[in-house]
């Protein structure tokens, strides 16, 4: 067997090695088991469907959401012999038959289809008349509501495993959390499969964040130093997009604008201008980058927040797919949050609501840590990482200055204790700064030991370290609307003395504790 794996890697794709896991998961394929591929932008996914196809007796049938983008699929497959083709909504019917013809006659090793295809009557009871090897279902995550980009059409495939309950299925996705795992393997009913899942650290990415305040003097000079280099930054709205590009072509450099707004003709050609590197930058809404594979994109920047850890994940993985040192730089505001919060706000299923909060929250703790982040990223896709310091992103390469925090946690997680851990951030903030609000005197949390024993720092430092203890694992957050504080297994130590805090060293401590002894 390995030598015909082999012989048809060089063979139809030139490539003489596999990238990691791609082996195993083509010999598991071939065995006509399910599976279910984790495996980041870039990991090479499609050779994982592609190469089994070449072996089967029958057809192997990819269903995809990226309808723009199959017929480059299926184009590159036949440039390499390889008998494949697609049917979705851009194929006249008249040519839908004909390729319907051809899979028939067994012409066809592989074909493409969109989702909606799948809503069909006919279409299911078409491919029943073929002979169908395996089902691979790409983006998988599209079936999940929990994952950032839920798509209806794919609860179609549920119906496609019920009429196909014999034919293996994999499922593919660059972007599934623990949870979405889950989900996918529930809803395509996966049985007796067998999980690959890539590692996601992209080692040569240096993951950056920089406080927004004046972002476009910021933009400049992220630009200054990178002038011939080939980037793209990501805006939340098609305006900026525009005005953005607008203003980087008024200082000289070579960028073009890219979102839905535009018409397809121009998205077409300013895309490939970029691919070509007739331009170097692409200022672009998240519409830009499904599938594109530019090797040399030197830096990503996200110029507005993005939503959740997966689009961010998905975006920045962009740069450096040659595996040459690039850079993630994204500009952090607690402004760009409460928008998007006010987006989500806006949402009427309540389902989607919670997990667009969830999604927004994981991200936005990435961005405030003092903790590596590549450890947070790893960590959120459900991958251990040990390392203590990676050496390529900000926290690891300039740490803050830390100071002694022990006192601070004992209060604020013994304050946490008082008020039985069922209120939030704020309130327990409140509490230790003494505050004689409604809610504190409703509660009588004046009587409590904690009550006004934090004076020596700000409200904001106290919700700085109440964040940080957060990612540290000393504190946790449950609830969606309205959070409340717990304590954690690892709290005790703290409260009983047994483990010393370092915390990010606030900025004006010294002035605020002069300015409390004057009162
Ligand atoms: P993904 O879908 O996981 O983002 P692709 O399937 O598009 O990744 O593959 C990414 C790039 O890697 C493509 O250019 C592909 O041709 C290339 N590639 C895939 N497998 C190999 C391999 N074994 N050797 C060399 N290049 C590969
Ligand atoms: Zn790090």
């Amino acid at each position: 067997m390995k030598d015909r794996i082999y012989s048809a890697l060089q063979k139809y794709f030139g490539y003489s090695k596999f990238y990691p896991l791609q082996e195993d998961i083509i010999r598991w394929v071939l065995e006509q088991k399910d599976l279910f591929v984790l495996m980041p932008t870039g990991g090479g996914k499609s050779l994982c469907y592609q190469l089994p196809a070449l072996l089967f007796d029958g057809i192997t049938v990819v269903i995809s959401p990226l309808i723009a983008l199959m017929k480059d699929q299926v184009d590159g497959l036949t440039e390499n012999g390889i008998s494949a083709t697609f049917i979705n909504s851009s194929v006249h019917a008249r040519e839908v038959a004909a390729r319907k013809r051809d899979l028939l006659e067994g012409k066809i090793k592989i074909l493409y289809i969109a989702p909606e295809r799948l809503a069909m009557r006919e279409f299911l009871q078409f491919l029943q008349e073929l002979k169908v090897s395996l089902f691979a279902i790409d983006e998988s995550h599209c079936i999940s509501e929990w994952g950032h980009d839920f798509r209806p059409e794919y609860r179609q495939l549920k119906m496609l495993r019920e009429k196909f309950p014999k034919t293996p299925f994999m499922a593919l996705t660059a972007t599934a959390t623990p949870s979405v795992q889950k989900d996918i393997v529930t809803q395509l009913k996966l049985t007796d499969y067998k999980v690959f899942n890539a590692s996601f650290n992209r080692k040569n990415l240096f993951y950056q964040i920089i406080p927004k305040d004046n972002p476009y003097h910021q933009i400049l000079c992220v630009l200054k130093e990178r002038k011939k280099e080939s980037g793209i930054i990501y805006c939340q709205g098609r305006k900026t997009v525009e005005s953005l590009a607008g203003s980087l072509q008024g200082e000289g450099y070579r960028a073009l604008p890219y979102h839905a707004g535009l018409s397809a003709e121009m998205r077409t050609e300013n895309q490939e201008r970029f691919i070509r590197e007739d331009i170097e930058i692409i200022v672009a809404t998240i519409a830009f980058g499904m599938g594109i594979d530019k090797p040399n994109v030197r830096y990503v920047i996200h110029y507005d927040l993005p939503k959740s850890i997966e689009g961010y994940y998905q975006e920045t993985g962009r740069a450096g797919r040659d595996g040459l040192k690039s850079d993630c730089i994204l500009l952090f505001s607690y402004a760009d949050k409460i928008k998007i919060e006010y987006f989500i706000h806006q949402k009427e299923d309540e389902n989607e609501k919670q997990a667009a909060y969830q999604q927004l929250k994981a991200l936005v703790s990435y961005c405030e840590g003092n903790v590596c982040r590549r450890k947070i990223l790893l960590d959120y896709f459900g991958e251990k990482f040990t390392t203590h310091n990676c050496e390529n992103c900000d926290t690891c390469l300039n740490p803050k200055e830390q100071f002694d925090g022990t006192v601070a946690a004992q209060k604020l997680l013994s304050c946490v204790y008082r008020v039985g851990e069922s209120f939030g951030m704020h309130h327990v903030i409140d509490v230790l700064l003494g505050s004689q609000n409604q809610k504190i005197l409703q509660n009588s949390h004046t009587a409590l030991t904690t009550f006004g024993i934090g004076k020596e720092y700000s409200k904001s430092q106290w919700l700085t370290f109440s964040r940080e203890l957060i990612q540290l694992g000393y504190l946790a957050q449950e609830g969606d609307r309205y959070p409340v504080l717990k304590l954690t297994s690892q709290s005790r130590e703290v409260l009983q003395g047994k483990k010393k805090v370092l915390l990010v060293k606030p900025e004006e401590t010294a002035s605020l504790a002069v300015s409390g002894e004057d009162k």
